[in-house]
């Protein structure tokens, strides 16, 4: 069927991209090594891709050398083929980054925002206002771009761009990659926002050529990407892995999920806040900026010496721990990291956690997987976004 083989044509120019994207360089009888492609098959992709100029032709690496044969000629990417856009949708800021059809970052910005239960329409009014800074920041036009790829917190169907559930959102279920794309007026792709923190990590961080590697991440909720095979896994229905929801404490504190004994209910921006005001007054819990602001002036608080806030931050840890050991024990990856804005309260919660992951990893992983704190930015994040749009546009292709 023609649908059939169209899908197959774009799966093909895709693998060679990210193959491209990610080695560099590459001749093209490696690249069939890399994609499990056939020489014939690399050979009508790698001409169509030269043909339409994202792809060109340079000297193979060690050809300085008297050579018998045709000399070795690699591919690589033309970095200046595309550009494309990625955004981070925070409860607070929305930042925005530019990179060119390599991946390699152009410029970022930020804006500060209150972005919570507000409706989708106004969501898409302020991305469009950090994404229009962030294009007179490089005096680039819009029509220099390709796409946008945008991250969003919650339950977000990466395959459909379907939002479920989100707290920007509150409320209700929207067709968000449609009604970006209607307001940017470029092909938008959107993703929960812990996956694109897993590309990103993947592609650019920590977990650079790694084939088996988690991301936790710790912000308003607690999100999750896994990346097995070297691939960025989501599940048969395309929403991803909700390690913030899973039960550590049967019975125990209250989720935003409507569950109890989750391990957001511990550690979540939310959860840190309602424990502190059961001392004293906090933030509106409805106020992002104001949120933002109040967990800044906790953890200051904590690591100045208060006891109350340490037992708070020590009990997440132990949470966070016991969680991390589990997914340990399930997936033996190479790599587990943990990011996100909650990460800052790391000289906070690390010692329980290192404690209840000790206590809790089965003896042959204990030592074997490294646990990572990083203190990852959001222009990461937003970077991780324009990969998306990079390793999901077909580029001019059919
Ligand atoms: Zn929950």
């Amino acid at each position: 069927m023609p649908t059939d083989l169209n899908q197959i044509a774009l799966s093909n120019r895709r693998k060679v991209l990210d193959a491209l994207r990610i080695s560099g360089r590459m001749a093209r009888v490696e690249l069939a090594e890399t994609t499990g492609l056939s020489p014939a098959t690399v050979t009508a992709v790698t001409a169509e891709l030269l043909n339409e100029g994202f792809v060109e032709a340079c000297a193979g690496e060690g050809d300085g050398a008297a050579r018998r044969g045709r000399p070795k000629v690699d591919l690589r990417l033309r970095p200046d083929a595309a550009r494309v856009a990625g955004v981070k949708i925070s409860l607070h800021r929305i930042s925005v980054t530019i990179t060119n059809f390599a991946g390699e970052l152009l410029g970022a910005s930020e804006i500060s925002v209150r972005a919570n239960h507000q409706p989708p329409e106004r969501i898409a009014q302020m991305v469009d206002e950090a994404l229009e800074t962030a294009l007179r920041a490089q005096e680039m036009s819009r029509n220099a771009l390709h796409g946008v790829g945008i991250g969003l917190p919650g339950f977000v169907d990466g395959e459909t761009g379907v939002s479920h559930w989100s707290p920007v959102f509150g409320e209700g279920a929207y067709d968000v990659a449609a009604l970006f794309s209607k307001q940017l007026q470029l092909p938008c792709f959107v993703d929960n926002d812990a996956n694109l923190a897993t590309v990103a990590e993947h592609w650019f961080g920590r977990g650079k050529g790694r084939g088996d590697m988690l991301a936790v991440t710790i912000e308003h909720g607690v999100g999750m990407g896994m990346v097995i095979g070297g691939r960025l896994y989501r599940g048969a229905h395309g929403i991803g892995a909700e390690f913030g929801h899973t039960k550590i404490r049967p019975g125990g504190a209250l989720c935003r999920c409507g569950q109890r004994g989750c391990i957001e209910a511990y550690l979540a921006d939310y959860a840190i806040l309602r424990e502190v005001s059961t001392f004293r007054r906090t933030a509106d819990p409805f106020d992002p900026l104001a949120v933002h602001a109040a967990l800044a002036e906790i953890q200051a608080e904590g690591m100045a010496g208060d006891p109350r806030i340490r037992a708070i931050y020590a009990r997440a840890g132990e949470i966070l721990g016991i969680g991390l050991a589990n997914l340990i024990n399930i997936f033996g990856p190479e790599l587990l990291v943990v990011s996100g804005a909650g990460s800052s309260a790391a000289p906070l919660f690390e010692p329980a956690m290192r404690e209840a992951l000790a206590a809790n990893t089965l003896s042959a992983a204990v030592d074997r997987t490294p646990v990572e704190i990083t203190q990852s930015s959001d222009a990461l994040w937003a970077h991780g976004a324009a990969a998306l749009v990079l390793t999901r546009s077909a580029f001019g292709s059919a």
